[in-house]
């Protein structure tokens, strides 16, 4: 889901007619109040695949953080595919002398996507990373006509997760097609969508993450 989610993010900003900004050092693509970086847009063919061994991988991750003109940012946001590899363990390094506020920890309801998550909570513990909570994706699907929520897959696992860890449980977050489809088409799902089953469920989660990591704002 959220590997999806950043392909189509990117996809939507083409779309949406975005600017490379030009400052010195990589740029990045600015979107209203949101800038963006992805190995996407350093690739000539949107078909070519980066075939890359670990060195190579961490070096671009390092310079991501240090390279690309930012400018004035409130929050960087990492998207990372699950895991705890390399690529995890070189984020994480590389955020490090910028005091990361933490990891937040998206996990579906079923049993196995919960196993790879307490895996994800493990590497955090040992990387000294703060786990800002967890948030259950994909919980239940609310049918637009009826608003009855059916729960596709099984439910409850992330909050149980969170219990377990002792850490925050943020939220569930339903399957939603109106949220499918603004990705894809580049819609501003919040200005579009406000009465959508999953926008309450986003809007508190958000509100629960900044309430705990408010911007540093110099
Ligand atoms: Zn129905």
């Amino acid at each position: 889901m959220r590997t999806a989610g950043g392909r189509a993010l990117r996809g939507s900003v083409a779309a949406s007619g975005s600017r490379a900004v030009r400052r010195p050092g990589w740029g990045r693509r600015q979107e209203q109040s949101i800038s963006l970086m992805s190995v996407g847009f350093l690739l000539e063919n949107p078909d070519e695949a980066l075939v890359w061994r670990g060195p190579k991988k961490n070096a671009l991750i390092k310079q991501f953080v240090s390279d690309v003109a930012w400018g004035q940012l409130d929050y960087l946001v990492v998207d990372t595919p699950p895991g705890t590899s390399d690529e995890h363990m070189a984020t994480v390094d590389a955020l490090r002398p910028y005091s990361p506020l933490g990891a937040l920890v998206v996990t579906t309801p079923q049993a196995v996507s919960v196993g790879d998550v307490r895996r994800e909570l493990t590497f955090c513990r040992k990387t000294g990373l703060q786990v800002l909570g967890v948030v259950e994706n994909m919980s239940g699907f609310v049918c637009p006509h009826c608003a009855e929520c059916t729960n596709v897959f099984s439910r409850g696992g992330g909050e149980e997760l969170a219990t377990l860890a002792g850490v925050p449980f943020l939220g569930s977050v339903p399957l939603d097609p109106e949220l499918c489809g603004s990705l894809e088409e580049g819609r501003d799902f919040i200005r579009d969508f406000p009465k959508s089953s999953a926008f309450p469920a986003l809007f508190s989660i958000a509100q629960k993450v900044l309430s705990q990591a408010p911007a540093r704002l110099s």
